[in-house]
């Protein structure tokens, strides 16, 4: 079975799709050859409320089900991803023009993991109960109503996955906008978790731009907003939460380090570094796009990296064999291209790529630049694109702090074989996510998130949960109550 491009409706509000034509177009464009392949339509704020107002009304009673009750539903949706894989990996790939290489492994099966692993937790929340002589406190963990999910166009089914799995399983409900980048996905979590049993209200998905996302986090109703996005969209969605004064998470962008001391395994390191930069054509918030090379193995790294870049596979994404995809979009391509033309511009060397394939689509080729200095632009802005930057360093206290000089603090990686180093290293590096001797590993089981302008918050692992529920104190009293007079 293959699913159409063009989803029944644009938006899926209270258990059903619904559409309203007099939103703004949105058009779907499929990245490897430009064309559209489904036209949707941005939520109108009469739809938006509708979508709010569906999961207000199906919260208490999604609320009022036992853990085990909820986590059965996220597990069952979680086996019915799995069992359509392809065809929900071949409308990701249609969306954002990654590889099916990438979108088999990479996707719904990250988004089936997190529903089967908080579907899992969700039977274990519980409070404390402390005893006070013979008064006692419990605590009851509960859920914090309605919550807004707003997401990046990169990882559409794993963003809505790694927001609803955990916010289901404490019972809140959500109202989820995808990137109107990419909005097919989203659609289809919503269709699965209906059918594994969720009540219609439950998971709701609005289409739009930035002023549906707005409209969505500064509503009353709303007690919880999880944003992925860059870090301006996060300080606006940051500032308009807080006068609501309304928890958030915040996954933002990142211009991670990794560094490659001399003893590292050189082949290791440049296949991390691979993964790092060029995966999902660069479009990952928490790739190593500073490398930072030894300087003893500095030309050998660059070498066998030329080397391995003969392996890149470009063409059809919906070829298995195709290992390397177009950008998101028209626009993301110009910006990183800007970016390729500043770094030759202000004198990194280029060793690889660079250039625009020929024809339709939005090709653009996985790009190094060497002798990148600290002050470039490619070495301080978050590029989001396959560009990766490499630096040399000689000593260790040097490259932590050239690694940490940056505003952002998602991830960082080290390879080298002294483990003493490493540990201390990732001890100094100011990162959410750090990895020893690999690079961008990301299991539901880990908490992932980022430090300083990367983020708030963590998503995954038990900790999620202490962003997607609120403790009550309750004291109880056995005796008499005094009082002064
Ligand atoms: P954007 O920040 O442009 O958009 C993110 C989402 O926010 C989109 O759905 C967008 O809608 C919406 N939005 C925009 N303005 C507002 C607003 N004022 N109020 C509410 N919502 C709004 O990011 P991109 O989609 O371009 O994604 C790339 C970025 O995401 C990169 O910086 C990347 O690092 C980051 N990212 C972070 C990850 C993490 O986990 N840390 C993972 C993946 C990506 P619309 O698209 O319609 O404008």
């Amino acid at each position: 079975m293959t699913y159409p491009t063009q989803p029944e409706a644009s938006h899926f509000i209270d258990g059903a799709y619904v559409e309203d034509d007099s939103g703004a177009a949105i058009p779907v464009i499929y990245p490897a050859t430009g064309e559209i392949i489904a036209t949707l339509h941005s939520a109108t704020p009469a739809l938006v409320d509708r979508a709010l107002a569906a999961a207000r009304r199906a919260q208490p009673a999604w609320a009022a089900m036992t853990g085990t009750e909820r986590g059965r539903i996220l597990r069952r949706a979680a086996d019915i991803m799995r069992a359509r894989n392809r065809e929900l990996s071949e409308l990701e790939t249609k969306d954002t023009g990654k590889p099916l290489q990438e979108t088999l492994v990479a996707d719904a099966t990250s988004g089936a993991d997190a529903l089967e692993y908080f579907g899992g937790l969700a039977a274990t929340l519980s409070g404390e109960h402390i005893q006070m002589g013979e008064d006692f406190v419990y605590t009851r963990r509960e859920a914090l109503g309605v919550a807004v999910g707003i997401g990046a166009w990169n990882y559409p089914t794993q963003i809505a996955c790694w927001k609803a799995a955990p916010a289901l399983a404490c019972g809140n409900t959500m109202v989820f906008k995808p990137s109107e980048t990419t909005p097919l996905s989203a659609l289809k979590v919503a269709e699965i978790l209906l059918e594994a049993g969720a009540p219609p209200g439950v998971f709701n998905v609005v289409q739009g731009y930035g002023e549906v996302g707005a409209q969505l986090v500064e509503d009353e109703r709303v007690a919880k907003v999880s944003l992925t996005g860059s870090v301006p969209t996060g300080r606006k969605v940051y500032s308009a939460a807080a006068s609501g004064m309304k928890s958030v998470t915040m996954e933002l962008g990142g211009k991670s380090p990794l560094v490659i001391f001399d003893d590292a395994s050189l082949e290791d390191a440049v296949s991390a570094a691979i993964n790092a930069n060029f995966y999902s054509t660069g479009q990952v918030c928490s790739n190593g796009t500073r490398v930072f090379v030894q300087d003893g193995i500095r030309e050998a790294f660059l070498k066998r990296l030329s080397e391995r870049l003969k392996g890149v596979k470009a063409g059809d994404p919906l070829d298995e064999e195709t290992n390397f995809g177009p950008m998101v979009s028209e626009r993301q391509r110009e910006i990183v291209e800007g970016f390729i033309a500043k770094g030759s511009e202000e004198g990194a060397r280029l060793v690889a790529g660079g250039g625009r394939p020929e024809g339709a689509g939005f090709w653009i080729e996985p790009t190094v630049f060497a002798d990148v200095e600290d002050d470039m632009t490619i070495a301080r802005e978050e590029i989001f694109g396959p560009v990766m930057s490499v630096f040399g360093f000689a000593t260790e206290e040097e490259v932590l702090e050239r690694a940490n000089a940056t505003i952002y603090g998602l991830s960082a990686g080290v390879f080298t074989r002294d483990l003493a180093r490493a540990h201390r290293m990732v001890a100094g590096l100011q990162a959410g996510s750090c990895w020893i001797n690999t690079y961008n590993l990301t299991p539901v089981e880990a908490p992932f998130g980022g430090m300083k302008m990367s983020g708030v918050g963590r998503e995954n692992g038990q900790v999620a949960i202490e962003h997607w529920s609120q403790l009550k104190t309750v004291y109880v009293a056995m005796g008499a109550v005094e009082a002064p007079f």
